[in-house]
């Protein structure tokens, strides 16, 4: 089929407009604005109108683009090259890969393309098909070991039906350009394979056979782990207002997150923000591997420099990256910071569209699209019975930390945890300043459902004294209340605040976080004989003071047998015997 062409007929900022002058074109392909004679300006085609009229959005900057410009549509939707080589990778929303380039500029000549996947790599391909083979979308090739993992090559999830192998590739070193196999299907035609294949951004992979997420995810984030936990192929809610902690939060999730593959999906909310992920990230190491971070990561991303459209382009990027390593039969985790940046997009093109507003001038269908985007994070019985996840972690910042505008409500909706970030928690440096009472979560927690039962009711009880205490004062409230409030803050102080920016404190694996558990349970249970509201503040400072050294201490520490003995010890002196009462 001969391929559409058009001419500009409006340019309103990343807004369109184009006039068909030949062929039919398809809402979601994509189309090249040629300006300036040679330099072709991608875009996506977003509202098809009757007249031959189209809208495109653009995901460059369109301040030299004429009316009268020619439009080459490609009949294509807006797609991904997936294949080996991704890790390690840094690239803006269309794939132009941004590592190369960030030696020396942070953002591309206008028009100008890159090879999404580095085609001079040799990779040592196994084959694990014979000639012969009947294969489906979905069956494996074979595998070229990328980083830490084998990655397998897929017969492509786009393919229908039953193909015969008629040719692969013995082992060897091949690049993802070349054909690896050749395969034909049932009315005799032939397609040949390569190790890298397209697939479009907007579509979400199939499952193979969908699975409720159910196992939790260790985070190294005690308050989550314990309190408000993710699972494996879970979502999560993060909002918060302007500095309370959601990218330090993303970042220690990032590193510490017992998932496999990261992505990030970078979407910064001061200018330049991304770009200092783009640095910082390749400089950290990984905790597990002692080897680079960026060996299992991806990261996708915007400049301040580029247009709107091209968020909303990362977003779904990562997410069908994400899907992709899923079918790998790994553990992924996305992160995705700000969601309202994404949204804010949505917005000022809707604007420019003159459709109709919903609340807060966001378009009526943003609930849908965000829905639509964590629906796609979810655990795949995959095709060769290995199992993948994939887990999706997006943070929302609304204007004034207001939860009740509808970004924060829609993904509210769509995520089964809500870790609620609280201005008033941060002003006291209480970090993660995660609300202890507001936030929750559906999935399973590292901690039995009695000790999370007993967490949550101890903190709902120091709230309740903390407020009678701003009412009626200290001397308002009795010994017995204030020791139980005293306790609530030790809970607080020494088990949910966690210092990120301590090696050893800013990480609790699942072992250390019973021994930590079991340790400041019984400090609260045990029952104290201290008189007197001086007395009990002296001494819970003690305790959490000898609780805090503790945490700092690595299990390997030669002190650190004693330090919990000390701690317990201190508390046992005061306690009293039943028979005593
Ligand atoms: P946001 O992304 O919500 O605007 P940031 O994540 O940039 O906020 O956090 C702002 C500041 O708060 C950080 O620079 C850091 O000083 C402090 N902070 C946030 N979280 C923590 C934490 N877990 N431990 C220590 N300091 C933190
Ligand atoms: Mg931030």
């Amino acid at each position: 089929m001969k391929k559409a062409k058009g001419k500009v007929v409006s340019v309103n900022e990343s807004l369109v407009g184009v006039k068909i002058i030949e062929g039919a074109v398809i809402n979601g392909e994509v189309a090249y604005i040629v300006i300036e004679n040679d330099k072709r300006l991608k875009s996506e085609v977003i509202d098809v109108k009757p007249e031959k009229m189209v809208y495109l959005q653009v995901f460059e900057d369109t301040g030299w683009m004429k009316v009268g410009d020619l439009v080459e549509f490609t009949g294509l939707p807006l797609a991904v090259k997936l294949g080996p080589g991704i890790l390690g990778s840094v690239t803006d929303g269309l794939q132009n890969p941004l590592y190369e380039l960030a030696k020396k500029e942070w953002f591309l000549e206008r028009g100008q393309e890159v090879e999404p996947l580095d085609n001079t790599v040799k990779w040592h391909f196994t084959p694990s098909v014979k000639k012969g083979a009947i294969v489906t979308r979905g069956d494996i090739l074979g595998a070229v070991p990328e980083k830490l993992f084998q990655h397998k090559i897929f017969v492509p999830f786009s393919l229908q039906g039953d193909y015969t192998v008629k040719h692969i590739v013995t082992e060897g070193n091949y690049t993802i350009d070349e054909d690896i196999a050749v395969v034909e299907d049932a009315n005799g035609t032939t397609i040949k394979l390569k190790m890298a294949f397209d697939w479009p951004v907007k579509k979400p992979m199939p499952f193979h056979e969908r699975s409720v997420p159910v196992e939790p995810m260790p985070t190294g984030i005690r308050i989550l782990d314990a309190l408000f936990p993710i699972a494996y192929g879970g979502t999560a809610c993060n909002p918060g207002p302007f500095g309370a902690g959601k990218t330090v939060l993303q970042h220690s999730l990032a590193r510490h997150s017992q998932a496999d593959v990261v992505i990030i999906a970078a979407c910064g909310e001061r200018a330049g923000e991304a770009v200092e992920v783009f640095k910082d990230f390749p400089e950290l190491i990984d905790p597990r591997t002692g080897k680079s971070l960026m060996d299992r990561t991806f990261i996708v991303g915007n400049t301040s420099s580029m247009p709107v459209a091209a968020r909303e382009a990362s977003v779904y990027m990562a997410t069908t990256v994400g899907e992709y390593y899923r079918k790998q039969g790994l553990d992924v985790l996305i992160l995705a910071d700000s969601t309202s940046r994404w949204a804010q997009a949505l917005r000022e093109t809707s604007g420019r569209k003159e459709e109709i507003p919903g609340p807060e001038a966001f378009p009526m269908y943003i609930s849908t699209l965000i829905s639509a985007f964590y629906d796609r994070a979810g655990v795949d019985i995959l095709e060769d019975g290995n199992i993948g996840s994939l887990s999706i972690i997006g943070t929302v910042s609304p204007a004034g930390g207001n939860f009740d505008e509808p970004v924060t409500q829609a993904t509210l909706l769509s995520t089964g945890a809500f870790w609620g970030l609280s201005r008033a928690l941060s002003d006291a440096r209480k970090y993660p300043a995660i609300d202890r009472i507001d936030s929750k979560s559906k999935y399973p927690s590292l901690l039995r459902e009695e000790e999370v039962s007993f967490l949550i009711e101890l903190l709902r009880d120091g709230k309740t004294i903390a407020s009678n205490i701003i009412l009626m004062g200290e001397k308002g409230i009795t010994d017995e209340a204030y020791i139980l409030y005293q306790k609530a803050e030790l809970l607080d102080a020494v088990f949910l605040q966690q210092n990120s920016f301590n090696d050893v404190d800013g990480v609790t694996s699942p072992d250390r976080l019973r021994l930590m558990f079991d340790v400041v349970r019984e400090i609260i249970e045990t029952p104290l004989a201290i008189k007197g509201k001086e007395a009990i503040r002296s001494h819970f400072n003690f305790a959490r003071q000898a609780y805090i050294d503790w945490n700092s201490m690595s299990i390997d520490d030669s002190e650190f047998e004693k330090q919990k003995f000390q701690i317990l010890n201190l508390v046992k002196k005061r306690a009293y015997a039943k028979e005593n009462v």
